[in-house]
């Protein structure tokens, strides 16, 4: 089955072409920066992936994947010349509330609870809304699916999604935890098992998901029993450019003292917060490394609140599980940065969770996943490469097989 993953986010839009039965990815692109007059979008075709770069500023994330379609449609390297050969679409949606507990084929009554979700995660659902419905527009016969970032955690205990408030907000709102990056939470963990070479029902494992936004999940037999993000991609660790927890009473404090309006403190505390707003140099890791390496102490400050509340969560999650075999690494930090592997686990030993230099180091193979402890740890730690996208399109199959 060839089909297009849409990953649209608040300012990026990813996409593959997959073809699922030999999971063969047949064309990529990335938009980033996307709705400022500095967005571009890349996209590059099968085999070689030559990345051309196509000016897309001031445009929508649907608007991108408008434009990504004509090139489709178009370009003499695309695997296809027509929109008709698209057998399906998975879209990635980050909050699917209570009204999605896995992935769903989109049809009215689907499309018409999407939209319910879209205060859950206001950065996100909106932009993968607008996808949908444009591709519906235009591919009306083609399905679609929504894959969800949060069907993974339904599975959490109350004593765990509950928050402490009074209780008219949970039965009016669904105030109450959901987390997110469930696909990538789940695929780790599967993926840890088969390094581990024990079934999944037989292990306790912490999963931790570090991009620009990060999450840590506590997977107690195959389950998520816990994670670190909340009612909106907000909570939990320190992100890219979001705060992660905070003291809550700082919000109407800080909107108190400066007049700040509701949707002023949303911008705040998702895209001026986290890494960025401590380092002052934004939010890509890499370039806080950097900065940090000359001297910035700002920037070493933001990667000392990183790791230690990275820390943190492992071990709360330690203390929250019956068993901890491996701690496993996910997503463009936890996968790339030994450096920051190396400051997380060499304040985690004492809980057995000791590194081994070399391993962690090792970036030979790239990509591979690998087992990265000493041998006598007596809790293994992983890396596992995500790869979304070929999830999405494994789930859309399953789901689209299904109704022909
Ligand atoms: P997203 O959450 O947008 O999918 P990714 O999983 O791609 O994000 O992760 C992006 C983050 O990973 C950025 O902060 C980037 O700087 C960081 N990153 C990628 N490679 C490295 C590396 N070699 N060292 C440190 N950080 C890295």
């Amino acid at each position: 089955m060839l089909v297009l993953v849409v990953n649209a986010g608040s300012s990026s839009l990813k996409s593959q072409l997959i073809e699922t039965e030999g999971k063969v990815t047949r064309m990529k692109c990335l938009a980033e920066k996307v709705g400022t007059d500095q967005a571009y979008m890349t996209i590059s075709f099968a085999p070689d992936f030559a990345k051309v770069t196509y000016n897309v500023a001031d445009m929508s994330v649907a608007q991108c994947l408008r434009k990504l379609l004509d090139v489709m449609t178009d370009d003499p390297e695309s695997p296809i010349s027509g929109l008709g050969q698209i057998d399906a679409v998975g879209n990635r949606i980050v909050a699917g509330g209570e009204y999605f507990t896995k992935a769903a084929l989109i049809d009215d009554e689907a499309r018409a609870n999407l939209d319910k979700c879209e205060e859950l995660a206001p950065l996100h659902n909106p932009a993968a809304d607008a996808c949908i419905d444009m591709l519906r527009e235009l591919m009306p016969d083609t399905p679609q699916v929504a894959v969800f970032d949060t069907a993974f955690h339904t599975t959490m205990p109350p004593k765990a999604y509950m928050y402490p408030l009074p209780w008219q907000y949970y039965e009016e709102y669904h105030i109450r935890r959901y987390g997110a990056h469930g696909t990538s939470h789940r695929y780790a963990a599967q993926q840890a098992a088969n390094l581990l070479g024990r079934p999944l029902r037989d292990l306790g494992l912490i999963t931790c998901h570090l991009g620009n936004g990060g999450s840590i999940t506590a997977v107690n037999h195959g389950k998520s029993i816990d994670t670190t993000m909340g009612f909106t991609p907000l909570e939990g660790l320190m992100m890219g450019t979001r705060s992660g927890s905070i003291d809550p009473a700082i919000v109407t404090y800080i909107m108190r003292r400066e007049g700040k309006t509701f949707d002023d403190m949303d911008e705040i505390l998702n895209k001026e917060s986290g890494i960025a707003g401590i380092s002052g140099v934004g939010g890509d890791m890499r370039d806080v490394l950097e900065a940090a390496d000359a001297g910035n102490r700002r920037a070493e400050l933001a990667i000392d609140m990183y790791v230690y509340k990275i820390q943190k969560a492992i071990g709360s999650y330690y203390a929250a599980m019956t068993r901890t075999d491996a701690v496993v690494m996910t997503a463009g930090i936890g996968e790339n940065s030994a450096k920051l592997r190396e400051r997380i686990f060499a304040g985690l030993a004492h809980m057995g969770m000791i590194l081994d230099k070399e391993r962690n180091d090792f970036t030979g193979q790239i990509g591979a996943n690998r087992i990265i402890s000493i041998d006598d740890s007596p809790i293994r730690i992983c890396v596992v490469t995500t790869d979304e996208e070929m999830r999405i399109a494994r789930e859309t199959d399953n789901l689209v097989s299904q109704i022909h």
